[in-house]
């Protein structure tokens, strides 16, 4: 039986990054950008009043002794945002501006509308305004033309994780649409006769489908895109019908039927459609049964199909330890797959391991004061969902690593989306 390591090593082998897509921008957040995007105008555009005021010329100012006078000028125009006007400014004019208009040619500063004299007009245009700025800077409260980018510049650099704020910049440049790495289409089936849907009451033996809605919370989570297929009965008709669909997408994840037992037809059925078994069973606990293979798609790359365990906590650990990292691959996040990412945390309490098998224990993990604390939580296995609700994090206890005591320095894989910093 292979181990982890070995398992990782043959799935990054298989994954490739899939095929770049183009997509409007706002569908673009949290994806990978594949292109430069650059801009067809300069920012700000024009020089841009940062002020409800008075556009005026510095020297009128700078004459003003120490500041300290009070200047009158005549209001020649008035400009909103999205206006602009003709007037070229001359000494002693000045033209009352709002936020975001552009300002006039002559003028250099702007005045902002609280330093109107008490007394004097409300400075309209014809009417002559008095105005006292006793902070008066050269150039004060204009933007300037290309002060932050110019056109032809690139703004968002290929390769990056798009965030809101680079959707935003992307729309101020003209760009409406990127080419990103597409996110990847996971299909999700459940197996088992026993299974009814998590909107029913469990009759005699059956219990509801845990693991399609977890399956399909923890793609979207990676920023993936999830297509649950639905229950497929233990025989071979029923799951061919359902796989002929899931190979279609980018990932295929399958729950249950990949033991030994009689109804665990997942494996042959798979390879019966021309699926290509990279490995079945990996030495740890819990999810040893896990199935994964590859199915060459015509004209795209090849579809990874994971037999998950169907119990859920084997199935959300060998999630986490294989499809995040393998979907981390395939969107172009992490280009390759290094071992299961891991910290070393101080023991709190004590931990046994097991002698056959490396296991992945739900613990609590914490950042205090600068050492991550670990402790194991008590756990029922496999099928104990509610025991792995509460963990932050999977203690790693090597294969016949005997017993660990308080303090002892252990391994742990921090649950990526529910581990926080105790500061956060
Ligand atoms: P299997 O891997 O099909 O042998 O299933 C192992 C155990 O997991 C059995 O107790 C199943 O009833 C249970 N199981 C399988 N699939 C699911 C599922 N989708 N949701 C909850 N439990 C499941
Ligand atoms: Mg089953």
């Amino acid at each position: 039986m292979i181990d982890v390591v070995e398992a990782l090593r043959r799935i990054e082998k298989s994954a490739v990054v899939s095929q770049p897509r183009r997509i409007r921008i706002e569908n673009a957040v949290g994806l990978q950008l594949r292109e430069n995007v650059i801009s067809d105008t300069d920012s700000p555009p024009w020089h841009r009043s940062m002020m409800d005021g008075f556009a005026v010329i510095s020297s009128d100012f700078a004459l003003a002794e120490d500041n300290k006078q009070i200047v009158t000028l005549d209001v020649v125009a008035e400009i909103g945002a999205g206006e602009t006007t003709a007037i070229i400014l001359e000494k002693g004019q000045c033209v009352r501006i709002m936020t975001g208009a552009p300002i006039p040619i002559g003028a250099d500063a702007v005045i902002p509308i609280e330093r109107i004299v008490t007394g004097s007009s409300d400075g309209h245009a014809g009417e002559s305004v008095s105005l006292h700025d006793p902070h008066f800077r050269s150039g004060q409260h204009v933007s300037k033309k290309a002060s932050f980018f110019h056109k032809g510049q690139t703004v968002i650099n290929s390769g990056l994780e798009l965030e809101p704020v680079h959707i935003g910049l992307a729309a101020e440049v003209g760009v409406s649409h990127v080419t990103v790495n597409a996110p990847s289409r996971v299909s999700i089936i459940t197996t088992g006769n026993e299974l009814i849907s998590d909107c029913q009451i469990p009759g005699k033996g059956q219990i509801r489908n845990t693991n399609e809605p977890m399956l399909v919370a923890a793609v979207a989570r990676c920023g993936a895109e999830p297509i649950p297929m639905g229950i497929a009965k233990d025989h071979a008709e029923s799951l061919r019908a359902l796989m002929a669909q899931g190979l279609a997408a980018d990932i295929l994840l399958i729950s249950g039927g990949v033991s030994a037992g009689d109804y665990d037809l997942v494996p042959r059925t798979l390879e019966k459609m021309g699926v290509q078994c990279i490995f079945h069973k990996v030495c740890m606990k819990p999810g040893k049964p896990i199935w994964f293979g590859v199915f060459q798609r015509p004209e795209a790359s090849p579809t990874l199909v994971f037999g998950l365990p169907g119990n859920p906590v084997s199935a959300l650990v060998c999630f986490e330890l294989f499809v995040r990292p393998a979907l981390g691959v395939v969107s172009g996040h992490s280009p390759n797959m290094q071992s299961v990412p891991q910290l070393t945390a101080k023991l709190i309490g004590s931990a046994r391991g097991n002698r056959d098998r490396p296991v992945y224990h739900p613990c609590h993990l914490e950042l205090t004061e600068g050492i991550f604390l670990a402790e194991a939580l008590p756990w029922g296995g496999s099928a104990d969902l509610f025991g792995l609700s509460h963990a932050t994090g999977l203690l790693v206890l090597p294969k016949n690593c005997g017993d660990y005591h308080e303090g002892d320095l252990v391994e742990v894989v921090p649950l990526v989306s529910r581990f926080r910093y105790k500061s956060e």
